[in-house]
């Protein structure tokens, strides 16, 4: 999709008439216009006229860049001026082309085609980079940025920031008896019964290692993160995946560890998944396919 924006209908129709066949065009009369428009629908990419009243290329640009909604969005400027000095500051603001008017349409197609490859390319890299391969979920690179970022979220906001530490039990057993390729399917089915589980857009799943799984839970309180504990546990019963070599059930069970916390000036994100990993350990002794949760306090005085 690609979004023209132009002051001048008779510009916004030539370019609709050169992208129509190829492209979903949407338009803009303002750069007001333009930048409302991408607060609701992201376009792949932006033609974007640099002479316009009130708001001109230059600074539609620079407010795109500075938003974590847009800023991804390639720029081609659409200008009538070829001074390599209004050249250079544009590609400085973040344009990535230019087309010159009058347009010529297999130019104006090229360059689209060719921003519109790259910024496929880069989407998709940025997408594998944080996406464990084998189940589709976050992986661990994500889960760390993840809650470095929810931590001083939290910490702002004074809100409560929860975590659920899960490990399958007797995995190892499991893989020895089904097969490492029937292990790897119980993984994925996992997985993706845990990611049903989110509901809030700021809730984080993860694969953290290989058979245990991270919920990074923001605004949430160590009794609501139990709860959702409680729900997963039984999720992964209901699976009634056979685990012949299980001592705890027929099926593939979880052991969960949780803690929260609200984050403080000098405290680390790492106290708090250590809090969480202590408590799968003692869900681990306490006989596994259970859960175990703490209130962390970072003085080292945890209350129950
Ligand atoms: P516990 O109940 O104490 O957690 O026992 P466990 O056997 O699950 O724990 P352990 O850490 O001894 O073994 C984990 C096993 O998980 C070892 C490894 O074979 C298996 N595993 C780890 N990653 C993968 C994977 O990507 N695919 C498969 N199939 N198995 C994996
Ligand atoms: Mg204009
Ligand atoms: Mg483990
Ligand atoms: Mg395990």
């Amino acid at each position: 999709m690609l979004l023209v924006i132009d002051d001048m209908p008779s510009n916004i129709e030539t370019l609709y008439e050169i992208c129509k066949e190829d492209y979903e065009v949407c338009m803009a009369t303002s750069g007001q216009q333009a930048l409302e428009f991408c607060q609701t629908r992201q376009p792949h990419l932006i033609l974007l006229d640099v002479e316009m009243p009130e708001m001109d290329g230059h600074e539609v640009c620079r407010r795109l860049k500075s938003d974590l909604l847009t800023d991804n969005i390639p720029v081609i400027f659409v200008t009538a001026n070829n001074d390599p000095l209004e050249e250079a500051r544009a590609l400085d603001e973040g344009v990535t082309d230019f087309i010159t008017k009058p347009f010529h349409a297999r130019v104006v197609l090229a360059r689209v085609r060719t921003q519109l490859t790259l910024k496929y390319q880069t989407d998709l890299l940025r997408t594998l980079a944080l996406t464990d391969g084998l189940t589709g979920v976050a992986n661990r690179r994500h889960f760390d940025t993840t809650l470095q970022n929810e931590w001083r979220r939290c910490a702002r906001a004074r809100h409560s920031l929860a975590l659920i530490l899960i490990d399958v039990d007797f995995f190892k057993r499991y893989n020895d008896h089904y097969g490492h390729q029937a292990g790897d399917d119980c993984l994925q089915c996992i997985a993706s019964a845990l990611r049903a589980m989110l509901n809030r857009s700021h809730d984080l799943i993860a694969r953290y290692g290989g058979e245990e799984f991270v919920y990074i839970l923001p605004d949430t309180s160590l009794e609501g993160a139990e709860k959702k504990a409680c729900e997963m546990e039984a999720a992964v019963r209901a699976l009634a995946i056979p685990h012949e070599k299980s001592d705890v059930a027929e099926f593939v069970t979880i052991s969960v560890g949780v803690a929260a916390c609200i984050p403080a000036r000098g405290e680390d994100a790492a106290d708090l998944l250590g809090c969480a990993d202590r408590q799968l350990y003692a869900a681990k002794q306490a006989g596994r396919g259970q859960i175990k949760s703490l209130q962390f306090v970072a003085d080292g005085k945890p209350t129950s």
